[in-house]
This record gives C-alpha cells, structure tokens and sequence, in this order.
C-alpha cells in the first residue's frame, strides 16, 4: 500500500487527509470563524481579527470526515493556551478511570515508562503514577508547567521522531502510550506517527481518545467541530491509517467524554490480534450510514434548523426585555455562537465558574465578556443557556443547588428549555 503524505500542509487542502483521493464532498461549512480558544484580551477589542475557513467535508473513499483547511498549529497551540483539563471533575474522574483501565487491559508491570502526548496539566498521568508507573508528559503549551510543578516530569514540545528519539535516549522505550483529545488535532500526523514506532516498546499498546464521528452526526454536535479538530474519526479510517505504519488498530470502544468519544487501542503488526468489538464497531458504522452522503445532508438541514431555533428564541427574549444570558465557555460555545450570529447585543455576557483561565477574556468573534458565573445569581435572567449542553445535568444541578432560578436553555441537539 503506497504511503500517502501524512504530514498535511496548511491553508486549504483538496486531498483526504489519510488516504490522499481527491473530490472531498461538503458537510457543513460553518463560514469563517476565528480560532474558538483565542479568547481576546480588552486591548485586543480594538484591534483586527483574524478568522479560517471552517468547513468539514467527508472523503468518499476512506471515509474520513475532515476540516477543508489547516491552521497552523503553533497559532492554534500558542504558549498561553487556556484549556486545563483537572479543572473539569467529569473530566478529571474519567482521566482515573482511564489509566486504571489501560493498566488493568494490558496488564502493565510496575515501573513501565507510560508517555502521555498532549498531556496538558498531567492529570491523566497522576493516575498512572499512582498505580507505580513512570510517567512524562509531552505537551506544548505553557501549561506543561502546571503539570511540572506538581511534580510530573513533562517536555514542553510538539511530539514528533526526534522527541521520541530523545525520551527513548533518556527513559527507554513507552509500554503505553496515551494520547487524549489530541490525535484529531495535529497536521503533522505522519511525524506523530513515526514518533510513535520509535518509542512504542515491542509489547507496549498506543491509546488513543478522541471525539468520535458517531456521536457527533447522530447528536448533532455540530459545536464540536472547530479549527483544533482537523479530522473526525470513525473507526474505517484509523484501521486505514495505521495500515500505512508498522502499527494495527485491535480493538475500540465508546466512551462518555466530551459528548461521545471513542477509545482506540494500537499495537505493533506483529502482535496484533483484531477484536471482535472492533469488527462489531465497523459494521455498526456501515449500518449507520457513516460511509454515505445521506447521513451528512440530514446532519446539514438538522443543524439548520438548531440555529434558526435558537436565534429566535434570543430575538423573542430581546423583544420581551429579559436576559438571555450564556453559562459556560468551552471551546464549542464559540462555533455554536458564531455560526447562530448571537452577538451581544442578544446575549450579553457569558458565566464561568471562577476557576477558570477564560475569566475577564472575551469569546472570540462576538465579544461576549466571560465573566464570574456569580453574577447570574444576583441577576437571576430569564434565560441560561448551557453552552457545556453535553454536561448539562451536573451544570443545573450545581446552579439549582446555589440558588438560580433562571430556565436553562439546552441549544443542542434541539432546542429544549428547562423550568425545573
Ligand atoms: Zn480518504
């Protein structure tokens, strides 16, 4: 099998991504929109802005579903960028779970090097240290020194061969190695992959986590996809790309995390056995219609209609002088507001709890201040809407319990308001 290039280049790309076929069919194009995790500072409102086509189209030979255009990563990952994974306790909790689960799978001795790549503030690598294993993290942004100054080991760099070369020179070869909500996210795949071979232990297992394609049509989580997301994985495609390498995809299951994701488990060629979860997870996916275009014209004219649904509920609030307010900044909160059009003239500011790095920024775009979420319970809105609708329950739990009174609006994956 001839080996496409799968170190992509940026700007606009007219060959799939993993396979390289040509006549890549549209999605869903979202307009331009600008990065959704560079939050503006106060002086930056009055400066230019700068914004990327966003538009997913599908391969009609792989099967892949894919962003039409590469930001650059240094511009996207720059030093300060503001997501911390420990902060979330979903996500903190299933991070644990995680790296019990993979120990327990593979049976990981004690004292095993696991690496984890994109390891942001090493909260998945505490749980393997607790369970004995040597841990470092790879990780390029300035958050690397969190993770640092709680004493895990952590080499702030885009992971790629010569990285890898290095840990194998300093630690040895990986017995597992994690990569979670990132291996969607990087054009120079190919180096990624290369990197893996070199620090991959003959017996050691790749795993990898990402948002799966799945929830994301069937959910209609148009919101999820943003200029970090450069490819929506269905299982077909990843067998594909690593059919290229020295790698085999065994076995996959779905997840909870970020709205629907799915685990993916990689070992060397010559010790791969497929699953039958894994070939279950294929055939469900053919079933599904995520090999067809029926399924994406569906997805379009659904996300359509969220939209218009939305803005007219925001129009009618305005008309009716109560606040129609946003609670919660995650990156998708800027594609689903950009693509609406809900400026701050229709929802005026957006609440964060106060431990977050977005306080006293501003959403990309739109301009929406990111403020202390305290200030909904002195203003008590009309309107909330929970723009972490993929976490909404715990969300409204947690706002009832402090006292809100205000309807929660769920925007996705149709307009659902919520009194009790
Ligand atoms: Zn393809």
């Amino acid at each position: 099998m001839q080996k496409p290039n799968h170190d992509i280049p940026f700007g606009h790309i007219e060959e799939c991504q993993i396979c390289g076929a040509k006549g890549l069919e549209p999605v869903i194009n979202l307009g331009h929109q600008p990065l959704c995790d560079s939050l503006l500072t106060t002086p930056q409102l009055n400066e230019p802005e700068v914004s990327y086509p966003l538009a997913l189209v599908r391969c009609p030979q792989c099967s892949l579903v894919q962003l039409d255009y590469v930001v650059p990563g240094d511009v996207v990952y720059y030093p300060d960028y503001p997501y911390r994974t420990g902060i979330t306790r979903e996500l903190f909790n299933h991070h644990q779970r995680l790296s019990v689960d993979v120990v327990e799978r593979h049976k990981t001795p004690v004292d095993s090097l696991v690496v984890d790549i994109g390891s942001n503030d090493g909260t998945l690598l505490k749980g393997f240290a607790r369970q004995g294993m040597r841990v470092l993290g790879v990780e390029p942004t300035n958050i690397a020194q969190i993770a640092v100054e709680d004493g895990i080991d952590t080499v702030q760099d885009f992971f790629g061969e010569s990285v890898a070369e290095e840990i194998v020179k300093q630690h040895g070869k990986a017995k597992v190695i994690t990569a979670t909500n990132m291996f969607a996210h990087i054009a120079n795949l190919g180096d990624m992959i290369r990197g893996i071979e070199v620090l991959l232990d003959d017996d050691g297992v790749f795993v990898l986590e990402n948002h799966y394609l799945m929830d994301i049509v069937g959910g209609l989580q148009f919101d999820s996809i943003y200029h970090e997301h450069l490819r929506s994985y269905s299982i077909k495609p990843l067998v594909q790309l690593f059919g290229y390498y020295g790698l085999s995809v065994v076995d996959a299951h779905r997840v909870a995390s970020y709205g629907g994701s799915v685990r993916v488990y990689v070992v060397r060629d010559k010790i791969a056995r497929p699953t039958q979860g894994l070939v279950n997870m294929i055939a469900e996916e053919r079933d599904f219609g995520l090999y067809d275009a029926d399924v994406y014209n569906e997805f379009r004219s659904r996300a359509l209609k969220a939209k218009r649904n939305l803005y007219n509920l925001a129009l009618e609030a305005e008309s009716s002088g109560v606040r129609f307010v946003g609670n919660s900044c995650p990156g998708r909160a800027s594609t689903l507001l950009n693509y609406v059009g809900l400026g701050c003239d229709l929802m005026p500011y957006i609440a964060e709890q106060p431990t977050s790095l977005k306080l006293g920024r501003y959403l990309p775009g739109l301009h929406q201040p990111v403020v202390n979420n305290s200030i909904l319970f002195s203003e008590q809105p009309e309107y909330v809407v929970l723009l972490a609708w993929h976490y909404w329950e715990p969300i409204r739990a947690d706002l009832r319990k402090r006292g809100l009174k205000s309807k929660f609006v769920l925007p996705l994956p149709e307009l659902r308001i919520i009194e009790d």
